[in-house]
């Protein structure tokens, strides 16, 4: 480039001295130089009307014909317009690629506004979600969507949450949807659960189930079991302990199974049944009595502090279930002689029902799996206190069908506090409300 610029100027000069050296032979200098001057302009407005032309006409791709500098810029720009095109082949390439990666994903997935307004989606969000294209382009997607969960999750705009939803364009397909933000644009990917679902609800029937067919055989095996009464001066003395320990274990697995029934029966039911005005504190006074029975010889101190005037809108027998869990594990999971603290109470955030003893305390690795089936710290320990690994899991069921939360602090050897937590929204006042429409 600079060479050009160098033989630029030499053309100039020459074409200047030429000027002058024919103006002085014909008498007329400044005229000649004029006409030099003016016959530089003019060339150079010819090339800079070319070049508009050129740049113009975007579809001729040759640049024009000229010489010297101009000759330098045109190839330049030539040359830039060559990489240029070269490379927007290479994104479109790639954008193409990426497209049909994407068309080709068996989910569907649908490009948002931050409006939530359609900007793009692939062949399965037209199977999945019924979406047409070029129709539904730039429409808001919960106005096609019409499912009331999912319009509550479009509108909730929380990120970290899935949504399940019958499919628009097939009903007998179950979808889970979520919502991927990114830069200010936001992905939808459904996706179909229908085989998941299937699944889990064979699995849930299968237990449910076998937990029922067990039921029956276990209730005859413990009746006889209880007729043939080991502590009778007729029961051989070898007997004695085989059939003490045949109650036990078939105790426990009627425990076990009943337990099973009442989980699988939270998780069929959507909705706890038609609730009622349940007195929380009254249920805590009865199975204080309970667990004093259970403590027996290990003479726990329970002392209960309950607001009579306190009521829950809920179900008593599931509340009931979930309470006789957590006071029943602190009586087995508390030494003899130690206290167990009971307190229902309210404050500006809803009702607690607060649960603490002085036992042995749960380390800080178990608390995140305590509410897992059959997750036990100490299996041994509990199978012998009578545990059948499931109470923990009840009490989180329970409370997630009353939109109330388990919160459990505990510290070893010290003793733990297990807090139930329900919304304002769950308490009603006592005990004349009768109409809970
Ligand atoms: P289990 O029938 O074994 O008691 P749960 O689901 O009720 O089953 O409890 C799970 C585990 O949590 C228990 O095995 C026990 O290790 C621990 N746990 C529950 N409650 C307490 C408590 N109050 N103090 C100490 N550990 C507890």
């Amino acid at each position: 480039m600079f060479s050009s610029w160098i033989d630029e100027l030499w053309y100039v000069l020459g074409f200047t001295i030429a000027a002058v050296v024919l103006g002085l032979i014909s008498g007329y200098p400044l005229l000649f130089l004029l006409f030099g001057v003016l016959t530089y302009l003019g060339w150079n407005l010819l090339n800079l009307y070319r070049l508009q032309r050129w740049l113009n006409e975007g579809r001729k791709f040759q640049p024009p014909v000229s010489s010297g500098l101009w000759e330098e810029v045109f190839n330049e720009i030539y040359r830039m317009q060559v990489r240029n095109r070269k490379r927007k082949r290479k994104l479109t390439q790639m954008l193409n690629r990426f497209q049909e990666a994407t068309s080709a994903l068996p989910d569907a997935t649908v490009v948002l506004s931050i409006h939530g307004e359609i900007e793009w989606f692939n062949d399965a969000a037209h199977k999945m979600l019924g979406l047409r294209w070029p129709f539904d382009a730039g429409q808001r997607i919960a106005n096609l969507v019409r499912h009331p969960k999912f319009i509550e999750f479009m509108a909730a705009a929380d990120y970290s949450k899935t949504v399940e939803l019958p499919s628009p364009a097939d009903t007998g397909m179950l979808l889970a949807a979520l919502i991927v933000p990114y830069g200010d644009k936001r992905l939808l990917i459904a996706r179909d659960i229908t085989r998941l679902q299937h699944l889990e609800e064979v699995r849930r029937d299968f237990v449910a189930n076998v937990s029922h067919e067990l039921r029956t055989p276990l209730t005859v095996v413990n009746g006889f079991l209880e007729t043939l009464n080991s502590t009778s001066e007729e029961c051989p003395g070898t007997w004695v302990r085989p059939l003490q320990l045949m109650r036990e274990q078939a105790m426990r697995m009627e425990n076990i199974v009943n337990d099973l029934l009442m989980l699988s029966r939270l998780e069929t039911d959507q909705q706890t049944r038609v609730p009622t005005a349940v007195d929380v504190a009254d249920m805590s006074r009865m199975l204080v009595n309970e667990a004093h029975a259970l403590s027996g010889d290990h003479a726990h101190r329970i002392a209960l502090d309950v607001d009579a005037q306190l009521w829950l809108r809920g179900n008593h027998n599931e509340l009931h279930s979930a309470f006789s869990n957590l006071i029943f594990n602190a009586v087995r999971y508390t030494p003899a002689g130690g206290e167990i603290r009971i307190r229902w109470f309210q404050d500006q955030h809803g009702a607690h029902w607060v649960i603490s003893d002085t036992g042995e305390g749960i380390a800080p690795h178990d608390l995140p799996r305590l509410t897992e089936r059959f997750y036990r710290v100490d299996a041994g320990r509990s199978r012998q206190r009578g545990g059948t690994g499931l109470g923990l899991a009840i009490v989180k069921h329970v409370l997630n069908r009353h939109a109330a939360q388990l919160h459990i602090e505990s510290e070893l050897g010290k003793g733990s506090v297990f807090s139930c937590d329900f919304p304002a929204s769950a308490i009603i006042a006592p005990p004349a409300v009768t109409n809970l429409d």
